[in-house]
């Protein structure tokens, strides 16, 4: 055995069968095979995993104690594996004092360039820092924003003071407060306050200082007047310590504001006005990465130009990551997944590491056809370095690109979980398999569009980049927003088309909402009807099959695992070793239907189900879920294991048999392969056919192919885009001047 490969032999985590693979060390390996094939099973359950555990060993006791007890991946044999690094799409936490500026490092550059060069000149380095007491705005912390009142929910303006307008307890007519505003003279109290001058408005919020006389009910007082506002700002939010009914009290009342004093720019005066070239630190952070990438460079002198330096090449490659849009003080938390993966990618390829495993997770998720060149010029660049890649993709032109190629199948769930093909790109194109056969598979473009039936009117769209134009979206067709990350595609359909028009409904990728029993049984509803006929079958109540009831496992509760929570570590989850992972006590797993007991129904795959019961109930709901593409999910398996994107086809199981509905779906052929894409094409077109309207933001080349109408925003993102570039059918986009979409369509037809 040579130490050039990374070698596993025997693995078996979830439904992989005593897979062995060789993975070539310093080269690009792409993990390719259908949705459920084990890809993920074998990269990062098992591989990554390992790794992972065994750096985890070489810590001190002590430091272990805090890690996490990562179980040994069932596997014979792992060996030759390096430190790995995964680098998924988990979003870049660091809560609301995390910038894009923070996270790359770029922000320190800029703060000792504006520390030697600023006008007026005011020192040292850390003055500059919203995250250090010297720099960071007094009002607000350093967090740009500040927790106040919510005049929304205080008043109600359509009413007087005597009516009762300020809604919350303290103030009501007739307490202490009220009298205290009606003995003032200072206001109308049979005025609504919508009413009110700007004047009175402030005097009711702020006061303006002076003794009122108040002769409450027992008491009678000189008392120093305080509008409403600043009282509960001394009473709920500048207080040091909070009781529940007080943060019940400031979670029901106050909304967060743009800091008034800093607006935002999370610095103290000096830091927020000082110049370097008339350019002020916080102009230099709301401009876009290319803008700022052709200034910066304008900035440096001799002392700074080597930090400079550093800073625009994190810049540079921040862009050639398709990321040009973005500005420094954007909040790390409004970043997609997507664009959090190719950060934390801009991160590593600043460090000097060499020999290191790194694990991409679908890293071309969000990007345009356009920008997936750039991308793989960035693993390749990794990989050149001396570092070993494996990435889990279905991107065409990142398979075609990798040195070695392994695809899982043949099919998903208890279907796949082998190795179907193993070697480089070319022997893949010959072999069979069903990656081998999509590779090279031409795109179809639609040539009869269908009629709508409607349209929806988006009316001033102007939020964020976008430039405040209208556009009917077409109703009863499948209707693609395109364009390149960052045109403005989420912006126009999220904040603006959605809001208009409420009436519609987002299928997105986030997590389905669950406790940790959630499975896609109890989801999709099919959990009651099985108890009932294992019940009915057995001659016992369906309460036995209950999680808590007296059949239940007593150790786990029916879920077969237990989960420990980690503050600040992902959760890890182990078999609950009384039941063994069945989740019933003996008794019940005794009584069963045609031979299987509730814990082999619950074992079962969507799709052997189907085949398993005859009920109605049941089969109607399982068969959207094989309808989705998700037959190769167990009944039981866990809603939080889910990826994104079959949580989005989950969520869309439940809603199949709507009509009229006007969807949402974003990306929604995330995480699926090229063979699958057609089915997903399949399901909205019956969407579409049985009444129901489909708007996708989608990137991948088939989908847009196969709309009715295609809106294509851009030309570029950011400030460069925000406009519409294309509306029509898909064939006339094909020759649409001025869009990347267009282009890159042309080139993949047929
Ligand atoms: P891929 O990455 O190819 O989409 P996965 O490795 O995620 O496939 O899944 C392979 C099979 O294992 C699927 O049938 C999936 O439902 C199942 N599976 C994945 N994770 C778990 C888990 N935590 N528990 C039980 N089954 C799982
Ligand atoms: P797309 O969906 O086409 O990738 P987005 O709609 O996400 O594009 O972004 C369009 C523009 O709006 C980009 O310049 C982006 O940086 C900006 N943007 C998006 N979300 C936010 C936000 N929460 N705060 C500030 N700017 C945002
Ligand atoms: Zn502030
Ligand atoms: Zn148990």
């Amino acid at each position: 055995m040579t130490r050039e490969f990374i070698t596993v032999t025997g693995a078996r985590e979830n439904n992989l069968r005593d897979v062995s693979v060789r993975i070539p060390k310093r080269a690009i390996t792409a993990f390719v095979g259908v949705s459920g094939s084990g890809k993920s099973s074998l990269v990062f359950d098992t591989i990554a995993a390992e790794a992972q555990r065994q750096l985890n060993e070489t810590f001190s006791a002590f430091v272990r104690g805090f890690l996490p007890k990562l179980g040994q991946p069932d596997a014979d044999l792992i060996e030759n594996l390096s430190t790995a690094i995964v680098v998924d799409q988990k979003r870049l936490g660091g809560g609301s004092r995390s910038t894009l500026g923070t996270v790359t490092d770029i922000n320190p550059a800029l703060r000792l360039l504006f520390s030697r060069r600023s006008v007026p000149h005011v020192g040292p380095r850390n003055a500059f820092g919203f995250n250090d007491p010297a720099g960071m705005c007094p009002t607000c912390g350093g967090v740009g924003r500040k927790v106040a009142l919510d005049h929304a929910v205080m008043f109600d303006r359509s009413k007087s003071l005597n009516e009762g307008a300020i809604l919350h307890r303290d103030w009501a007519v007739d307490s202490w407060y009220w009298h205290v505003h009606a003995q003032s003279g200072r206001f109308d109290m049979d005025k609504p306050l919508r009413d009110y001058t700007d004047a009175e408005w402030q005097e009711l919020l702020f006061g303006s200082g002076g003794k009122v006389a108040v002769a409450g009910p027992g008491k009678a007082l000189n008392l120093e007047y305080v509008g409403v506002e600043a009282r509960f700002n001394r009473a709920y939010i500048d207080v040091e310590e909070t009781s529940s009914r007080k943060k019940e009290v400031i979670a029901r009342y106050t909304t967060s504001i743009r800091c008034p004093d800093c607006d935002g720019t999370r610095l103290a005066e000096g830091p927020r006005t000082a110049t370097v070239a008339g350019h002020t630190l916080p102009s230099l952070c709301s401009l876009d990465l290319v803008s700022l990438h052709a200034l910066l460079p304008t900035l440096r002198d001799d002392a700074t130009g080597p930090v400079v330096d550093e800073a625009v090449a994190r810049i540079a490659a921040l862009i050639d990551m398709g990321l040009g849009y973005l500005t420094l003080d954007r909040e790390t938390s409004t970043l997609s997944g997507g664009e959090s993966q190719r950060i934390k990618m801009v991160r590593h390829l600043g460090s000097s590491l060499v020999d290191v495993m790194y694990v991409f997770d679908e890293p071309t998720i969000g990007l345009h056809p356009r920008d997936v060149g750039r991308m793989n010029d960035l693993l390749h660049r990794l990989r050149d370095k001396g570092n070993t890649v494996l990435v889990v993709e279905h991107d065409t032109d990142v398979i075609t690109r990798a040195d070695h190629v392994v695809e899982l199948g043949p099919r998903a769930g208890t279907e796949g979980g082998r190795i179907v093909y193993e070697g480089d790109v070319a022997g893949l194109e010959t072999s069979g398999t069903l990656t081998g056969e999509f590779l090279h598979r031409p795109v179809t473009v639609r040539e009869a569009p269908r009629t709508p039936t409607g349209h929806l009117a988006v009316t001033g769209a102007k939020v964020h980049n976008l430039s405040g134009f209208d556009v009917d979206v077409p109703l009863g067709v499948l209707v693609a927003v395109t364009g390149v990350a960052g045109s403005g595609k989420s912006t126009l359909v999220r904040e603006v088309l959605v809001p208009q028009h409420p009436d519609t409904i987002v299928v997105d990728q986030s997590a389905v909402a669950t406790s940790s029993r959630s499975t896609p049984a109890t989801w999709t509803g099919v959990m009651d009807p099985i108890r009932k006929l294992y019940a009915k079958a057995n001659g016992v109540k369906p309460a036995l099959f209950s999680f808590n009831s007296e059949g239940a496992c007593p150790t786990c509760n029916g879920i077969g695992a237990i989960s420990s929570d980690l503050a600040y570590l992902d959760g890890v989850r182990s078999t609950c070793t009384d039941c063994e992972g069945r989740r019933y006590t003996d008794a019940v797993l005794a009584l069963t239907v045609d031979g299987r007991s509730i814990s082999d129904a619950l074992d079962m795959t969507a799709a052997q189900a189907l085949e398993f019961f005859d009920a109605k109930e049941i089969t109607k709901r399982l068969a959207s879920v094989v309808d989705v593409g998700l037959g190769y999910l167990t009944l039981g398996q866990p809603l939080s294991t889910l990826s994104g994107g079959e949580c989005q086809r989950l969520k869309l199981a439940n809603r199949l048999h709507e009509k009229g509905t006007v969807f949402v779906l974003d990306e929604p052929t995330t995480g699926l392969h090229m063979s699958d894409c057609g089915h997903l094409l399949g399901l909205l077109d019956r969407l579409v056919d049985g009444g129901s309207s489909v708007i996708v933001v989608e990137h991948n080349l088939d989908v847009i192919a196969h709309a009715d109408w295609v809106i294509d925003l851009g030309p570029d993102g950011g400030d460069d885009g925000g406009t519409i570039v294309f509306e029509g059918p898909p064939s006339a986009l094909l020759s649409a001047p001025g869009s990347f979409t267009g282009e890159h369509l042309a080139r993949h037809v047929a």
